[in-house]
This record gives C-alpha cells, sequence and structure tokens, in this order.
C-alpha cells in the first residue's frame, strides 16, 4: 500500500538510538528495526549527537542514574529537550519531572509526578488490557499492556497529553517530543505504540529540515557545545 510504503521509506533514514547501559534495551531494538528504523545501542555520551531519536528502555531507574553519572545525565537532559526521547517504565520516570517513592530526580521533559513501584507485591507484574486513545488507526482502541513492577502516573501538567490509559490511570503521556510509557509496549506483538514514536520522531526531522522548530536554543549550538576531556563515558 503506498501510505505504508511511504511511511516505512520515511522511517528507513532515521537513526534511532537504544540507551542499552542495562535494562531490557534489545527488545527495543528489534521493535523499531521491524518498523523500519536504523537502530544504534548508545553506550557512550557523543552518541547522542548522531541519533535523531532516543529510546529509553526498563530497568531500575536508580541503576540508570547511578551509570549515567553526572556529566551522562546533564547530556542527556539536553537532549531529551530538543530530540525525540520515549522511555518505557524505569525510561518513563527518568523522563518525570517529579518522583517519588522514593523521591529521585528526573530529567523534566514531561511535566508530571510518577510513583515507582506503586502496583504493590501483589501486582508486581500484570497484563491488562487498556486503551490507546491515539495514533495509526488507534482512537479509543484496546490495547494489550504488560506491567513489570511498574510506575503510576500521579499528576500530569497542563500541556501532557494523554495517548493511552489503563482503567483511570494514564499509562502513555508525551509533552512536546517526549513520550513516556509506563508499560512494556515492546514486550507484546502490537507495533502501534512504537509507531506513533517514530511518527513523532519523524516529523521532528521534518520540523528541523525545515527550520521550524523553536523549542530551546538551536539545535546545532547544543549539539556542538564543547565537551570536556575525558568525560566521553556514562
Ligand atoms: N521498578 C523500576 C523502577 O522503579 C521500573 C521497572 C521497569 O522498568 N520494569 O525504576
Amino acid at each position: 500500500m503506498a501510505a505504508s510504503t511511504q511511511e516505512n521509506d520515511s522511517q528507513e533514514n532515521m537513526k534511532i538510538g537504544v540507551l542499552a547501559l542495562q535494562g531490557d534495551f534489545d527488545a527495543h531494538r528489534r521493535r523499531l528495526e521491524e518498523l523500519g528504523a536504523e537502530v544504534v545501542l548508545v553506550k557512550k555520551p557523543q552518541q547522542l549527537d548522531e541519533i535523531d531519536g532516543l529510546v529509553i528502555p526498563g530497568g531500575e531507574s536508580g541503576t540508570f542514574l547511578k551509570l549515567l553519572g553526572e556529566t551522562g545525565f546533564e547530556k542527556l537532559k539536553q537532549f531529551v529537550r530538543l530530540k525525540p526521547t520515549f522511555g518505557t517504565c524505569a525510561g518513563a520516570i527518568l523522563l518525570a519531572s517529579e518522583v517519588e517513592n522514593p523521591k529521585q530526580r528526573g530529567l523534566g521533559a514531561i511535566d508530571m509526578r510518577i510513583r515507582r513501584n506503586a502496583y504493590g507485591r501483589q501486582l508486581d507484574s500484570s497484563i491488562r488490557e487498556g486503551k490507546l486513545l491515539t495514533g495509526l488507526n488507534g482512537s479509543g482502541s484496546p490495547l494489550e499492556m504488560v506491567f513489570i513492577r511498574a510506575p503510576k502516573i500521579e499528576r500530569v501538567g497542563k500541556d501532557v497529553e494523554i495517548v493511552a490509559m489503563e482503567g483511570s490511570d494514564p499509562v502513555v503521556v508525551r509533552q512536546g517530543r517526549a513520550m513516556a510509557s509506563t508499560f512494556h509496549p515492546e514486550l507484546s506483538d502490537d507495533t502501534r505504540v512504537h509507531r506513533v514514536f517514530l511518527d513523532m520522531a519523524h516529523e521532528a526531522l521534518l520540523e528541523e529540515t525545515r527550520g521550524v522548530f523553536r523549542g530551546g536554543p538551536s539545535l546545532s549550538d547544543e549539539l556542538n557545545r564543547p565537551r570536556r576531556k575525558g568525560k566521553d563515558r556514562f
């Protein structure tokens, strides 16, 4: 079909990074490749300069913070202000502006309060059916959701769009170029959530080519900022 060929063509030109410090990054890599993106496993901060979007996978958000270190955290914070980023579970926690249970810092890409391990021990892991509210052919349609020691989004700011709900909880949200999911879409066969993200990344690429993105300092200024010597590792 013409539409899907066109979509795949455009996504083939995109380089999407998957943060590969820990956690389940490989399932994201496979999903993104299946959808036609070129995938780079990101292990060093300078690789962020070479990608059009980033997935931050699940894992343990506290461990991510330790592995990132101060320099990695700051570099990633700059990145998520400017470039499409999709965080799942621990990745969603990292993108938040406010983190509870326990309190820890977030990158502040999405104005939301998120509570870690919010489902209690009995519901440590579960597969539930929620609703996708947006995306390709997905308005209000059922979506399988795999939750693993998942966080809950307790508050969202007025500029945050809710992309999917489970019961009365927002479970996929986005603001600007950042998107967060409290469950693991890479563990279900349904590709729609990753498609929503790739569409955002594609749109961002088009905006940058046309020079219309005004979300922050100029992209080239940011990415060409001199880096300090010896800080080439997360
Ligand atoms: N419980 C983890 C945390 O708080 C997230 C779990 C996951 O990513 N599956 O960071």
